[in-house]
């Protein structure tokens, strides 16, 4: 019987600690503060905006979300950054992705000072996490810990086993590269350009897509003999304005040992990586 890998108990199990902590910090005058920056009207980033102020504030922090128009100047960005960044008393600032067209050549990771950085895109965070180096001064991406502390909950595990990764992008496919290879997994990260990806699939325990294409992981990919767990971080919506993952879920499920869904898979892990990230963030101010 295939196991679908929900993300609602790992919230239930997790949210009571996450809030007795901030309460805790409460009580200590320390209020986890989290600023994001939203730069246009991109409908999916209104949502995902909502959803984190929603899910920090149910916790007991606090969230404020900052607009600003789609078609500023890079010079009017970079000044709004710099100044809404360095609020005294703000643990976490995260800029909203994408930007717009004009600003999307920009570093946005690195504008953020590192020590705000809960979405850990700052290059210093990304090397720390490169380096293996886990302590309380640096952020993992949201993303690829929401993953982990998926695998972990549901006792899949990692060390020595075959992980296929498809997708490169840095917020998912190379963070999670690092992050599983400093859990002994044995990664191939896969991308648009990798040839045979079948061979790739095919050879993995672990399958996780994060490439943006809608149903685009298929029985074909797969090898039943492995039992292999899927991993769906794809967020797409269908013409009628359906959820849909980068896994064909139904067309996938009864060949695997694993499977998480879309949604109430990946995407609540990330917001739930994010508080735990400010929460961190937080502490140290004490
Ligand atoms: P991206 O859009 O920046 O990059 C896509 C990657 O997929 C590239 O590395 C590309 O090489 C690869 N790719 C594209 N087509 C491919 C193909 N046919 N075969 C192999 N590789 C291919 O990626 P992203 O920002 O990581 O987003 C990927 C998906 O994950 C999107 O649907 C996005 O909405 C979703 N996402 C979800 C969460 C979450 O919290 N669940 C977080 C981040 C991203």
């Amino acid at each position: 019987m295939t196991r679908i890998l929900y993300a609602r108990p790992i919230k239930e199990s997790l949210h009571l600690n996450l809030k007795t902590s901030i309460q805790k910090l409460k009580k200590n005058g320390v209020v986890p503060w989290l600023r994001v920056l939203l730069v246009g009207n991109n409908p999916a980033s209104e949502v995902y905006t909502k959803n984190k102020k929603k899910f920090i504030e149910g916790l007991g922090g606090k969230c404020d979300i900052i607009h600003i128009e789609g078609d500023t100047t890079e010079q009017h960005f970079r000044e709004k950054v710099r100044s809404l960044s360095s609020e005294k008393d703000l643990h976490g600032f995260l800029i909203q992705l994408p930007l717009p067209k004009q600003l999307s050549h920009i570093d946005a990771g690195n504008l953020i000072p590192p020590s705000l950085d809960v979405d850990g895109l700052n290059s210093l965070n990304m090397g720390e996490l490169l380096k293996g180096n886990v302590h309380k001064n640096s952020f993992c991406a949201c993303t690829p810990k929401g993953i982990v502390t998926l695998l972990d909950y549901y006792d899949i595990p990692i060390i020595g086993k075959n992980i296929c990764i498809i997708g490169r992008s840095l917020i998912v496919g190379k963070s999670l590269s690092a992050l599983i290879t400093n859990r002994n997994g044995t990664v191939t990260l896969c991308h648009s350009k990798t040839k045979n990806l079948e061979y790739h699939t095919a050879n993995a325990d672990i399958i996780i897509v994060a490439i943006g294409s809608p149903k685009f992981l298929k029985t074909h990919h797969l090898n039943p003999s492995k039992k292999q767990t899927i991993i769906d971080v794809g967020i797409n919506k269908s013409q009628q304005g359906k959820l849909l993952g980068d896994v064909d879920f139904e067309n996938v499920k009864e060949s695997v040992a694993a499977i998480t869904p879309v949604p109430g898979g990946i995407g609540p892990l990330t917001i739930l990586s994010l508080a735990q990230n400010l929460l961190q963030a937080a502490e140290k101010t004490l």
